[in-house]
């Protein structure tokens, strides 16, 4: 890879227009931390970007997935994105299996891919733990969907969780191994599939910001707050009732002493540092601004506060989401008009991919 990060900076950067795409998984309850990490920032970027928004349902199925279950939480993330904000008329929101182009553009990057990048990846390992005789191949191809589900737009911006970085870095490497290994054929194509520059794919930015990048367990203050983690407790789920997130946040793993004045104090302090992150994030101060109004205070007094903040930002949401959820007909067709959309652009990629590799086709 180090190779490849070195290559002339030339051919990295055509002028690709800009193109944000990001995906969620539908695997049981969205949580905290897909607001705060991802879904937030998929709202400010609309007015900045043309945005492209995918529930990745064939990510979703590398673990298993009861199917009733599945159909449910597709209709659920794509719910959570337009009650947080997403206008799926402005910009276009869909789900993975209904554009082909992605399993497609999946298999090609499978051949670009070497075993020793995905090999490195943290995820994998974090996710099959002792048990990797047993993961699915897809688990383990997992990061070549993910970039082909980004660069069959030729997207450039992807705003993602800092949990994502890895996968994000590795397709730039991929698009990266493309450009190069076919850069004759992409030169010969070029005018015809490639008018913006040498290079066919973009090296994709990963964009990871603001205060809450990386939301942890309630339970536990190193590990990630999670769908998949088998504790409800451990997150607060975007469908929780002000009940629900009271009582979270009130049993939510903490230390014995007062909330510091001073920043540097919570680096010792996972569990004291991630609830003042939230707060941070939700109130749109910094973790300073937060110790100047809570240092010195128990967490008897910070819990219910915060709670209390969760509350009033996410149960606006909860609430629309509840609304849209029952209404499968209007998600369906968000769904359908989405995906058409995303097919045409999806289709001049993989044409041109076809082209560039050496396949006939019609
Ligand atoms: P799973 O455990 O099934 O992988 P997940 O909670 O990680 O589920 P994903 O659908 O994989 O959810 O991720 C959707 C987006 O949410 C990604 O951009 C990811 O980086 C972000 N994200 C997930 N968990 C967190 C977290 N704890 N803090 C901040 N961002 C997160
Ligand atoms: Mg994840």
């Amino acid at each position: 890879m180090d190779a490849l990060q070195s290559a002339p900076a030339a051919a990295a950067k055509p002028p690709f227009k800009p193109l944000v795409f990001s995906g969620v998984q539908p695997t049981g309850n969205l949580h905290l931390g897909n607001y705060l990490g991802a879904i937030v920032k998929f709202v400010e970027l609309q007015n900045t970007h043309e945005c492209i928004y995918c529930v990745v349902d064939m990510h979703a199925i590398t673990v298993w997935q009861e199917p009733h279950e599945l159909t449910r939480a597709i209709r659920e993330v794509t719910a959570a994105f337009i009650a947080c904000g997403i206008d799926p008329k402005k910009h276009i929101v869909f789900n993975q299996s209904q554009v082909a182009e992605h399993a497609e553009l999946a298999w090609v990057f499978n051949c670009v891919a070497r075993l020793g990048w995905l090999n490195r990846m943290t995820q994998f390992k974090d996710k099959v733990g002792k048990d990797r005789e047993n993961a699915s191949v897809g688990l383990y191809a997992y990061p070549n969907l993910m970039a082909a589900d980004i660069l069959v737009y030729r997207a450039t911006h992807v705003p993602v969780g800092e949990d994502q970085k890895q996968h994000v870095e590795l397709a730039r490497d991929i698009a990266q191994k493309f450009n190069n290994d076919y850069a004759s054929s992409i030169a010969e194509h070029m005018g015809t599939v490639n008018p913006s520059g040498e290079a066919f794919f973009p090296l994709p930015e990963p964009l990871i910001q603001g205060p809450a990048t990386r939301v942890m367990s309630l339970r536990d203050g190193s590990k990630k707050m999670s769908k998949s983690d088998p504790s409800d407790q451990s997150r607060i789920a975007l469908t929780d009732d002000a009940d629900a997130i009271a009582l979270k946040i009130r049993r939510a793993k903490t230390d014995p002493d007062p909330l510091p004045h001073d920043e540097k104090a919570l680096e010792a302090r996972p569990e004291a540092d991630n609830l003042v992150g939230i707060y941070a994030a939700l109130a749109g101060h910094s973790k300073a601004q937060v110790l100047k109004d809570f240092g010195g205070a128990q967490f008897s007094t910070f819990k219910p506060a915060l709670a209390d903040l969760l509350v009033a930002k996410l149960s606006p949401i909860t609430a629309e989401m509840r609304r849209l959820k029952d209404d499968t007909g209007y998600i369906d067709s968000v769904l359908a008009d989405g995906s058409a959309r995303a097919q045409v652009l999806a289709a001049e990629t993989m044409k041109a991919v076809k082209d560039i590799v050496g396949f006939v086709r019609r």
